[in-house]
């Protein structure tokens, strides 16, 4: 396979502009593609205000940035990816958004292209089925906020080759992560493990168990965690949270994994978390 100079990220959201930033940040050219024009100004303008926070900071020089402006451009069509030499997509966590990408970029990429999936919770297995190439169809999993978390997450699909993983993982490395492996399965490593416990803090809420303020207490001072469960999973979005958790149900299958009813409520009632405003705290 060619080396990898030119990289296709769909979608510019919260993840998607992060990714792209990181890419762009460690000398990759970049192809970031939207839906919509408005998307990705915001995406676009997210990527400019973080790498400015990074100057600030002294740990980028105003030049450094520039370049790594100058080597991102924004599209709304997905032909226009034609000659990126690798792509990760982190649209909308739909199966059938993902599959709908993955199957038309097969359509469009090179055959010897890797195409990965950011997904929290989507089987890659599924998702490289949906593909000509599933041997080149692999889990790259970035954390929250992507310019500053060390982690990610490189999922092997049961068909990924190994020349796929050892590719990801180096490319992991160039961009400044740190790769763990992990196999396919529902909600990885991290959510396997992070959703239940956000889900059981929120058990522990509505049986009355204690406030929200005094079970964050307890984990920032009993565990060191940095940030409370309830204040963690209004910051990923109860929405999201509820998601992750039915496909823990559904995959694994054991009645441990039942969303909390009080989240249903929450997600129902449209309190999301921070995003929306209003979650196990209000925000303004
Ligand atoms: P988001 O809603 O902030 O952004 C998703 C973006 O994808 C939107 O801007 C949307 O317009 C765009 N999009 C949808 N369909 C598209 C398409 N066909 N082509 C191009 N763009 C498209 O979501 P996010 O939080 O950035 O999550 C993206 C992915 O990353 C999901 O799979 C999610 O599970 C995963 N993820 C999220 C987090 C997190 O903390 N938010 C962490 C790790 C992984």
């Amino acid at each position: 396979m060619s080396e990898i100079r030119k990289v296709g990220v769909i979608g510019a959201g919260t993840m998607g502009n992060g990714i792209a930033h990181v890419f762009a940040r460690a000398g990759f050219t970049v192809r970031l593609c939207e839906v919509e024009q408005r998307f990705l100004d915001r995406g676009l303008e997210t990527i400019r205000k973080n790498m400015a926070r990074e100057v600030a900071k002294d740990k980028l020089t105003q030049a450094e940035m520039d370049a790594a402006l100058g080597r991102i451009k924004g599209t709304l069509e997905r032909a226009s990816l034609i000659d990126c030499d690798f792509m990760v997509e982190a649209a909308t966590e739909r199966f059938e958004v993902k599959r709908a990408i993955f199957s038309e970029l097969h359509a469009i990429l090179p055959p010897d292209v890797i195409m990965a999936s950011n997904t929290s919770s989507i089987s890659i297995t599924k998702l490289a089925a949906q593909t000509g190439r599933p041997e080149r169809v692999i889990g790259m999993h970035f954390f929250n906020p992507v310019p500053v978390m060390k982690l990610v997450e490189v999922i092997r699909g049961l068909q990924t080759s190994q020349q796929t993983y050892d590719t990801v993982k180096t490319l992991a490395e160039k961009v400044g992560k740190t790769p763990v492996e992990v196999n396919d399965a529902p909600g990885f490593v991290s959510n396997r493990v992070l959703m239940p416990l956000l889900n059981e803090a929120m058990y522990a809420v509505m049986e009355g168990v204690a406030t929200p303020e005094a079970v964050d207490e307890v984990f920032k001072l009993g565990m060191a965690h940095p940030m409370g469960p309830l204040t963690l999973a209004d910051f990923i979005g109860l929405d999201v949270c509820l998601d992750i958790m039915r496909v823990l149900q559904d995959g694994l299958g054991d009645p441990k994994y039942r969303p909390c009813p009080l989240l249903i409520r929450m997600v129902d009632a449209g309190w999301l978390g921070r995003k929306s405003g209003r979650g196990f705290y209000q925000y303004s």
